[in-house]
């Protein structure tokens, strides 16, 4: 599936976990990719060092997401990597914002702060990244946005997490009617519990109680998803737009 050959891609968050995953695959179905990071610069270069390592093309940029100027430091990186990399064109097929903070606290602690750095890195960055990278993307792209099953299943310890989310989710609702007449495709992928290296998933308990609500009694692994998003960004999925893409493994289905 999924001839991406000739193809650019960024995947925001791509230092570890879906976002990992998902530059590895598009590298893998032959796009260059742009490997964004925010402080861990490390692990972003093993990214690219394992996608050169595996014949693919990828280059890493680094940007703090949700403060002010975070989208033009983005993309002076993401051009100055396609211009070096991509023969002189610079030109965005494929937008990934998979970036994201969860908030972890119930709703009595969630301090203005806290719900404002979640809304600037969650919601107000992609819909400024969509902005910004549509000045370089042809004709045919892909715009694919990660939300997550909570906007579907209630967990009172991220309400404001959610409420994100849900913001997220109308950019393919809105941008799919707005990008149709360009062929460019906007879509909605909403992971469910998906181990991402953090330690809960060392817990053999804790990922058993995890594993129970997906319908095949199991955590999610950031390949699942990024196979999901694979498909999106591919000519197969050329007549799916303003979609909700489900990939939490029947979490959902209650
Ligand atoms: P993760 O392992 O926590 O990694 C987050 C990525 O986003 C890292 O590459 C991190 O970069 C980057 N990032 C975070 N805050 C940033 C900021 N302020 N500026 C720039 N970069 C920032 O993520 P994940 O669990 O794979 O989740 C990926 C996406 O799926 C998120 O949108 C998340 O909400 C969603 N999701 C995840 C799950 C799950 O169970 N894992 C479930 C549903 C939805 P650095 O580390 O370099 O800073």
């Amino acid at each position: 599936m999924g001839d991406l050959t000739g193809k650019t891609a960024l995947v925001t968050g791509s230092s570890r976990g879906i976002g990992r995953a998902t530059a590895e695959r598009l590298a893998r179905d032959g796009a260059l990719v742009a490997v964004h990071y925010g402080s861990d610069a490390v692990a972003a270069e093993d990214v690219v060092t394992c996608i050169e390592g595996a014949g693919g093309r990828a280059f890493s940029v680094g940007a703090t997401l949700g403060v002010p100027g975070d989208v033009d430091v983005l993309f002076a990186g993401v051009e100055a990597g396609l211009d070096k990399y991509g023969a002189g064109e610079v030109s965005l097929d494929i937008l990934v914002n998979n970036a994201g903070v969860m908030g972890g606290v119930p709703p009595e602690e969630t301090t203005p702060e806290l719900f404002d750095e979640l809304f600037a890195v969650n919601a107000k960055a992609p819909f400024f990244i969509i902005q910004r990278a549509l000045r370089i993307m042809p004709d045919g792209g892909r715009v694919i946005n990660i939300s997550s099953g909570l906007t579907r299943f209630a967990n009172p310890q991220e309400i404001a997490y959610a409420m994100t989310k849900g913001a997220i989710e109308m950019l393919a609702l809105h941008y799919a009617k707005y990008l149709g007449p360009r062929g460019i495709t906007v879509n909605t992928v909403a992971p469910g519990i998906t181990r991402n290296g953090h330690p809960v998933f060392d817990i053999p308990e804790a990922v058993a109680q995890m594993a129970a609500l997906s319908a095949f009694n199991r955590v999610g692994e950031p390949g699942d998803v990024a196979d999901v998003v694979a498909f999106l960004a591919s000519d197969e999925a050329r007549w799916v737009t303003g979609a909700f893409l489900d990939a939490t493994g029947g979490t959902l289905a209650g």
